[in-house]
């Protein structure tokens, strides 16, 4: 897999605005907030999209779903947030590194678009 942007990101080669790091997974703000809240997770392995993932992955996934959830309760929006992968070209993902975007801050409607 070539490198992409979040990779260079997690490898610390260009800059982000971290809010969260472990040992399998990073977080920062998205460069173009589509709510006033706009993060994304990404695993620190390369793995271009979630439908690439597989059974070996499967400890990874739980994990990043965790701690989307640490990261909210850390940043107080446990209580109304939107969890987004976008899988795909056809469904909007742009950078083929996995990431889940979490959004908050104003009302989420649904279905979204
Ligand atoms: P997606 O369209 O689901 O692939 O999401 C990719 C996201 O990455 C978009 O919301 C972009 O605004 C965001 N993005 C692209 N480059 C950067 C960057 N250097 N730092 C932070 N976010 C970025």
């Amino acid at each position: 897999m070539a490198d992409t942007i979040f990779a260079k990101i997690i490898n610390r080669q260009i800059p982000a605005d971290i809010v969260y790091e472990d040992e399998s997974c990073l977080a920062f703000k998205d460069v173009n907030p589509q709510a006033p809240l706009h993060i994304l997770l990404v695993p620190k392995k390369p793995l271009d999209k979630l439908s690439s993932a597989d059974a070996g992955d499967e400890a990874l996934l739980g994990h990043m779903l965790l701690a989307a959830g640490k990261i909210t309760r850390e940043l107080k929006i446990e209580d109304a947030f939107r969890l987004v992968i976008n899988n795909g070209e056809g469904a909007g993902q742009t950078v083929f590194h996995l990431h889940m975007h979490i959004l908050a801050g104003r009302p989420l409607r649904w279905p979204p678009g």
